[in-house]
């Protein structure tokens, strides 16, 4: 299974910033096996996208509607994020079900939209640092990925990324522990192979959360991190290319095993 690194860039950079940053993405060598995709904001994605062309980087959405068009202002649909060229999408991230108060079910609806479009979602779940303290964090990522994909045969299961975003980690400097992460990334291949073999073994489970250099190597070389989703360290050229060096150590070593 590949190795990937996702950069989310939030509301971060404006178009210099965002052009200087990507600039530097595209001359970097990506190892062998390892995917590189970058979420830039929804006004340089076309820009992101002609920059990128030649090269293996994806180029990602952070959020779309789960409707193909129609009269919801401000909104953007799967598909005109397709006729772009961009190929992934980020949904349910923790901000989005926060502060725009996305349900599991509208999250499940965006997942369809985007498979229609032929464009990779990247599940977000993850549970709250309240919900980690009171030991209910198996059950509400749980829900999270029943509530979301429930409505998904195998074919599309296999197409998903999901990324386990522990909220208390996120942008906090806290990051889970290599073993916290494996548990939890166990805990959801654990629930991919009620699906069958095939798809716990083609669905990638990339960890989010403070995730940088100095702590990346610990965490993916767990069995069943896949890589990771990264916020703050994605901004940074030179983090986000140590990322994507260590991201392919692993995939040397998983060669080597
Ligand atoms: C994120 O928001 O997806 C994220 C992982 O952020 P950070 O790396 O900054 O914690």
């Amino acid at each position: 299974m590949r190795t990937i690194v996702a950069g989310n860039w939030k509301m971060h950079k404006d178009r210099a910033e965002a052009l200087a940053l990507i600039g530097v993405l595209k001359d970097v060598q990506v190892p062998t096996g390892v995917e590189v995709i970058i979420a830039p904001p929804f006004p340089f994605l076309a820009m992101a996208v002609e920059e990128l062309k030649g090269t293996s980087i994806r180029v990602a959405g952070q959020n779309c509607h789960e409707k193909a068009q129609g009269a919801f202002t401000g909104e953007v649909s799967a598909s005109m994020l397709a006729s772009i060229g961009v190929t992934a999408c980020i949904v349910g991230h923790s901000e989005r079900r926060q502060y725009f108060g996305e349900s599991d079910a509208i999250i499940g609806e965006k997942i369809q939209a985007l498979l229609e479009r032929g464009i990779t979602p990247i599940f977000c779940c993850g549970e709250r640092k309240e919900e980690r303290m009171t030991g209910s964090h198996f059950d509400v990522v749980t829900e999270q990925m029943k509530g979301a994909l429930r409505m998904f045969d195998n074919d599309a299961l296999k197409k998903i990324v999901i990324a386990y975003e522990p909220v208390w980690a996120i942008g906090t400097g806290l990051t889970a522990t290599a073993y916290q992460a494996q548990e939890m990334h166990g805990h959801i291949r654990a629930l991919l192979h009620t699906h069958g073999a095939s798809v716990a073994e083609t669905v990638p489970i990339l960890y989010g959360g403070s995730c940088k250099p100095d702590n990346a190597a610990e965490l993916f070389a767990n069995p069943d991190v896949n890589g990771g989703l990264i916020g703050g360290a994605a901004l940074d050229a030179h983090q986000f290319s140590e990322l994507i060096r260590i991201a392919g150590e692993r995939e040397r070593s998983a060669a080597i095993r």
